[in-house]
Protein backbone atom coordinates (compact mmCIF):
# COMPACT_ATOMS: atom_id res chain seq x y z
CA UNK A 1 0.00 0.00 0.00
CA UNK A 2 0.99 3.46 -1.28
CA UNK A 3 -0.13 6.64 0.45
CA UNK A 4 0.59 9.27 -1.63
CA UNK A 5 -0.22 12.92 -0.27
CA UNK A 6 -1.94 15.87 -2.63
CA UNK A 7 -1.15 19.47 -2.39
CA UNK A 8 -4.57 21.19 -2.24
CA UNK A 9 -2.78 24.81 -1.55
CA UNK A 10 -3.34 27.17 1.33
CA UNK A 11 -5.87 28.72 3.56
CA UNK A 12 -5.34 31.80 4.86
CA UNK A 13 -6.65 33.10 8.07
CA UNK A 14 -6.32 34.63 11.67
CA UNK A 15 -4.47 32.02 13.39
CA UNK A 16 -6.84 32.49 16.40
CA UNK A 17 -9.30 30.15 15.05
CA UNK A 18 -7.04 26.91 14.88
CA UNK A 19 -5.78 28.40 18.42
CA UNK A 20 -8.05 29.64 20.57
CA UNK A 21 -6.93 32.27 22.60
CA UNK A 22 -3.00 32.44 20.60
CA UNK A 23 -3.49 36.07 20.25
CA UNK A 24 -5.48 38.31 23.09
CA UNK A 25 -5.44 41.39 24.61
CA UNK A 26 -3.44 41.64 28.40
CA UNK A 27 -3.46 44.07 30.59
CA UNK A 28 0.00 44.87 29.67
CA UNK A 29 -0.47 44.70 25.76
CA UNK A 30 -3.94 45.89 24.66
CA UNK A 31 -3.40 46.18 21.18
CA UNK A 32 -1.72 43.11 20.06
CA UNK A 33 -1.15 42.05 16.48
CA UNK A 34 -3.36 39.44 15.05
CA UNK A 35 -1.08 36.61 13.58
CA UNK A 36 -2.26 36.22 9.67
CA UNK A 37 -1.39 32.08 8.64
CA UNK A 38 -1.10 30.04 6.37
CA UNK A 39 -2.90 26.49 6.37
CA UNK A 40 -2.09 23.42 4.00
CA UNK A 41 -4.89 21.88 2.38
CA UNK A 42 -3.97 18.32 1.46
CA UNK A 43 -5.69 15.22 0.53
CA UNK A 44 -4.37 11.32 0.33
CA UNK A 45 -4.34 9.05 -2.29
CA UNK A 46 -4.45 5.57 -0.89
CA UNK A 47 -2.85 3.16 -3.39
CA UNK A 48 -3.82 -0.40 -1.87
CA UNK A 49 -4.42 -3.29 -3.86
CA UNK A 50 -7.90 -3.91 -3.15
CA UNK A 51 -8.59 -0.22 -4.49
CA UNK A 52 -7.32 3.30 -5.49
CA UNK A 53 -8.82 5.55 -2.62
CA UNK A 54 -8.86 9.24 -2.44
CA UNK A 55 -9.20 10.69 0.90
CA UNK A 56 -10.90 13.81 1.08
CA UNK A 57 -11.72 16.07 -1.89
CA UNK A 58 -10.35 19.33 -1.18
CA UNK A 59 -11.70 22.77 -2.04
CA UNK A 60 -14.03 23.89 -5.07
CA UNK A 61 -11.89 25.61 -7.95
CA UNK A 62 -14.10 28.29 -7.71
CA UNK A 63 -13.68 28.71 -3.72
CA UNK A 64 -11.93 32.44 -4.71
CA UNK A 65 -15.01 33.26 -7.06
CA UNK A 66 -18.11 32.78 -5.17
CA UNK A 67 -18.14 29.23 -4.90
CA UNK A 68 -17.59 30.11 -1.24
CA UNK A 69 -20.05 32.80 0.55
CA UNK A 70 -18.14 35.79 0.68
CA UNK A 71 -18.13 35.94 4.46
CA UNK A 72 -16.62 32.79 4.99
CA UNK A 73 -14.07 33.62 2.56
CA UNK A 74 -13.08 36.38 3.71
CA UNK A 75 -12.48 34.51 7.18
CA UNK A 76 -11.09 31.70 5.14
CA UNK A 77 -9.24 32.64 2.06
CA UNK A 78 -8.40 30.14 -0.63
CA UNK A 79 -6.43 32.28 -3.27
CA UNK A 80 -4.76 28.90 -4.52
CA UNK A 81 -7.80 26.80 -4.86
CA UNK A 82 -8.03 26.93 -8.31
CA UNK A 83 -4.49 26.28 -9.59
CA UNK A 84 -4.36 23.34 -6.91
CA UNK A 85 -7.38 21.60 -8.08
CA UNK A 86 -7.94 18.43 -7.77
CA UNK A 87 -7.14 16.56 -11.32
CA UNK A 88 -3.67 18.99 -10.96
CA UNK A 89 -2.62 17.37 -7.50
CA UNK A 90 -3.82 13.71 -8.58
CA UNK A 91 -1.60 15.17 -11.86
CA UNK A 92 1.61 15.37 -9.47
CA UNK A 93 0.90 11.94 -8.49
CA UNK A 94 0.97 10.04 -11.25
CA UNK A 95 -3.20 9.78 -10.97
CA UNK A 96 -5.53 10.75 -12.61
CA UNK A 97 -9.63 11.18 -11.43
CA UNK A 98 -10.37 8.06 -13.62
CA UNK A 99 -8.28 6.16 -11.04
CA UNK A 100 -10.59 6.65 -8.53
CA UNK A 101 -12.09 3.76 -7.12
CA UNK A 102 -13.06 4.88 -3.91
CA UNK A 103 -13.76 8.60 -2.02
CA UNK A 104 -13.82 8.44 1.47
CA UNK A 105 -15.00 11.89 3.07
CA UNK A 106 -13.65 12.94 6.58
CA UNK A 107 -15.96 15.18 6.88
CA UNK A 108 -18.37 17.61 4.70
CA UNK A 109 -16.78 21.01 5.42
CA UNK A 110 -16.37 23.22 2.15
CA UNK A 111 -12.38 22.72 1.91
CA UNK A 112 -13.00 19.28 2.18
CA UNK A 113 -16.14 18.38 -0.44
CA UNK A 114 -15.71 20.70 -2.95
CA UNK A 115 -14.21 18.36 -5.32
CA UNK A 116 -17.25 15.71 -5.10
CA UNK A 117 -18.35 17.12 -8.36
CA UNK A 118 -16.24 14.97 -10.29
CA UNK A 119 -18.24 12.17 -8.80
CA UNK A 120 -21.29 13.08 -9.60
CA UNK A 121 -23.31 10.43 -11.87
CA UNK A 122 -20.52 7.94 -11.40
CA UNK A 123 -20.95 4.66 -9.35
CA UNK A 124 -17.53 5.53 -7.38
CA UNK A 125 -18.44 4.77 -3.60
CA UNK A 126 -18.53 8.11 -1.51
CA UNK A 127 -17.82 6.66 2.00
CA UNK A 128 -18.97 9.28 4.99
CA UNK A 129 -20.32 8.45 8.56
CA UNK A 130 -24.47 9.17 8.64
CA UNK A 131 -23.83 11.91 11.65
CA UNK A 132 -21.87 13.74 8.86
CA UNK A 133 -24.67 13.64 6.01
CA UNK A 134 -27.28 14.60 8.43
CA UNK A 135 -25.36 17.66 9.42
CA UNK A 136 -24.17 18.91 6.17
CA UNK A 137 -27.45 18.80 5.01
CA UNK A 138 -28.75 20.35 8.26
CA UNK A 139 -26.51 23.35 7.74
CA UNK A 140 -27.01 23.80 4.07
CA UNK A 141 -30.26 23.84 3.72
CA UNK A 142 -31.75 25.61 7.07
CA UNK A 143 -30.37 27.79 9.77
CA UNK A 144 -29.49 25.38 11.75
CA UNK A 145 -26.28 23.30 11.92
CA UNK A 146 -22.86 25.40 10.54
CA UNK A 147 -21.94 27.74 8.14
CA UNK A 148 -18.99 25.74 6.85
CA UNK A 149 -20.74 23.27 4.65
CA UNK A 150 -21.96 24.29 1.09
CA UNK A 151 -24.81 22.31 -0.65
CA UNK A 152 -23.24 22.75 -4.22
CA UNK A 153 -20.80 20.68 -2.96
CA UNK A 154 -22.15 17.53 -2.08
CA UNK A 155 -25.63 17.73 -3.18
CA UNK A 156 -24.89 15.80 -6.41
CA UNK A 157 -25.78 12.24 -7.59
CA UNK A 158 -23.52 10.59 -5.53
CA UNK A 159 -22.84 6.45 -5.13
CA UNK A 160 -23.66 7.52 -0.96
CA UNK A 161 -21.75 4.20 1.26
CA UNK A 162 -22.94 5.68 4.94
CA UNK A 163 -21.43 4.12 7.79
CA UNK A 164 -22.81 3.92 11.27
CA UNK A 165 -20.08 1.93 13.39
CA UNK A 166 -17.26 3.91 15.16
CA UNK A 167 -14.89 1.69 13.85
CA UNK A 168 -15.47 0.55 10.23
CA UNK A 169 -13.11 -1.96 8.14
CA UNK A 170 -12.44 -0.11 5.22
CA UNK A 171 -10.22 -2.53 3.40
CA UNK A 172 -6.78 -4.51 5.03
CA UNK A 173 -5.14 -2.17 7.26
CA UNK A 174 -6.97 0.46 6.72
CA UNK A 175 -9.72 1.39 9.72
CA UNK A 176 -12.02 4.15 9.73
CA UNK A 177 -12.38 5.93 12.81
CA UNK A 178 -15.63 8.22 13.93
CA UNK A 179 -14.24 11.30 15.69
CA UNK A 180 -16.83 13.87 16.51
CA UNK A 181 -15.96 16.70 18.24
CA UNK A 182 -15.14 19.34 15.11
CA UNK A 183 -18.11 18.01 13.07
CA UNK A 184 -20.50 15.24 14.37
CA UNK A 185 -19.61 13.09 11.74
CA UNK A 186 -15.48 13.38 11.35
CA UNK A 187 -14.02 9.95 10.38
CA UNK A 188 -10.24 9.61 10.77
CA UNK A 189 -7.68 6.68 9.83
CA UNK A 190 -5.80 3.84 11.02
CA UNK A 191 -3.21 3.03 8.09
CA UNK A 192 -1.65 -0.03 9.44
CA UNK A 193 1.48 -1.00 7.15
CA UNK A 194 1.99 -4.61 7.52
CA UNK A 195 5.28 -5.94 9.06
CA UNK A 196 7.23 -2.78 8.56
CA UNK A 197 6.38 -1.46 12.39
CA UNK A 198 7.21 -4.98 13.79
CA UNK A 199 10.78 -4.90 11.65
CA UNK A 200 11.62 -1.77 13.03
CA UNK A 201 12.39 -1.21 16.88
CA UNK A 202 10.12 0.77 19.17
CA UNK A 203 10.80 4.20 19.44
CA UNK A 204 13.25 5.66 23.04
CA UNK A 205 11.32 7.91 24.97
CA UNK A 206 13.97 10.57 23.60
CA UNK A 207 13.13 10.17 20.13
CA UNK A 208 9.75 10.48 21.09
CA UNK A 209 9.68 13.52 23.14
CA UNK A 210 11.80 14.55 20.33
CA UNK A 211 9.28 17.96 19.05
CA UNK A 212 9.21 17.32 15.61
CA UNK A 213 10.02 14.47 13.28
CA UNK A 214 11.53 11.97 14.52
CA UNK A 215 7.97 10.01 14.79
CA UNK A 216 7.64 10.69 11.14
CA UNK A 217 9.68 7.72 10.62
CA UNK A 218 6.44 5.24 11.84
CA UNK A 219 5.25 2.96 9.08
CA UNK A 220 1.56 3.24 10.90
CA UNK A 221 -0.38 5.98 10.44
CA UNK A 222 -2.91 8.25 12.08
CA UNK A 223 -5.08 9.85 9.97
CA UNK A 224 -6.58 12.93 12.83
CA UNK A 225 -7.52 15.37 10.40
CA UNK A 226 -9.56 17.91 11.60
CA UNK A 227 -9.55 17.09 15.09
CA UNK A 228 -6.81 18.89 15.54
CA UNK A 229 -5.87 21.38 12.60
CA UNK A 230 -2.19 21.80 13.90
CA UNK A 231 0.08 19.84 16.49
CA UNK A 232 -0.22 22.26 18.91
CA UNK A 233 -4.22 21.14 19.19
CA UNK A 234 -3.30 16.98 19.60
CA UNK A 235 0.05 17.52 21.38
CA UNK A 236 -0.48 20.63 24.23
CA UNK A 237 -3.94 20.22 24.61
CA UNK A 238 -4.45 23.88 22.53
CA UNK A 239 -8.02 24.00 21.77
CA UNK A 240 -9.10 25.17 18.75
CA UNK A 241 -11.33 28.46 18.44
CA UNK A 242 -14.59 27.70 19.74
CA UNK A 243 -16.20 28.38 16.10
CA UNK A 244 -14.20 25.17 14.68
CA UNK A 245 -15.73 23.08 17.55
CA UNK A 246 -19.08 21.57 17.40
CA UNK A 247 -18.50 20.09 20.60
CA UNK A 248 -15.28 20.56 21.99
CA UNK A 249 -15.73 18.10 24.90
CA UNK A 250 -16.35 15.13 22.38
CA UNK A 251 -13.50 16.51 20.51
CA UNK A 252 -11.18 16.29 23.57
CA UNK A 253 -12.25 12.77 24.33
CA UNK A 254 -11.10 11.71 19.95
CA UNK A 255 -8.03 13.14 20.68
CA UNK A 256 -7.39 10.83 23.60
CA UNK A 257 -8.50 8.00 21.27
CA UNK A 258 -6.38 8.74 19.34
CA UNK A 259 -3.42 9.41 21.68
CA UNK A 260 -4.51 5.45 22.86
CA UNK A 261 -4.20 4.37 19.49
CA UNK A 262 -0.84 6.63 18.73
CA UNK A 263 0.74 4.33 21.23
CA UNK A 264 -0.84 1.10 20.76
CA UNK A 265 0.50 1.29 17.08
CA UNK A 266 3.36 3.23 17.18
CA UNK A 267 1.53 5.54 14.32
CA UNK A 268 2.61 8.55 12.88
CA UNK A 269 -0.38 11.32 13.04
CA UNK A 270 -1.19 13.47 10.76
CA UNK A 271 -3.00 16.65 11.63
CA UNK A 272 -5.62 18.64 9.57
CA UNK A 273 -4.18 21.68 8.09
CA UNK A 274 -0.80 21.67 9.87
CA UNK A 275 1.87 23.74 7.24
CA UNK A 276 4.86 22.85 8.60
CA UNK A 277 4.30 19.27 8.89
CA UNK A 278 2.54 19.17 5.55
CA UNK A 279 5.95 20.33 4.18
CA UNK A 280 7.56 17.35 5.93
CA UNK A 281 5.23 14.42 4.41
CA UNK A 282 4.69 16.03 1.12
CA UNK A 283 6.78 13.57 -0.47
CA UNK A 284 5.14 10.72 0.46
CA UNK A 285 4.26 9.06 3.66
ZN1 LIG B 1 -10.48 21.36 7.28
Amino acid sequence: MELHVLDRGRIHADLNFALDGEVAAVHSNRDPDLEYAEFAVWNLLIDHPEATVLWDTGSHPDAADGHWPAPLYEAFAHPDAEERDLETALGDVGYGVEDVDLVVQSHLHLDHAGGLYHFDGTDVPVVVHRRELEHAYLSAKSTAGDDAYVAADFDHDLNWRVIEQDRHHLLDGVELLHLPGHTPGLLGALVEREGRSEARPSESRAERDDPRGTRDDAENVLVAGDVAFLKENYEDGRSMGASLLYDSRANEASIDFLQDLERRYDARVVYGHDLEQFERIRDGL
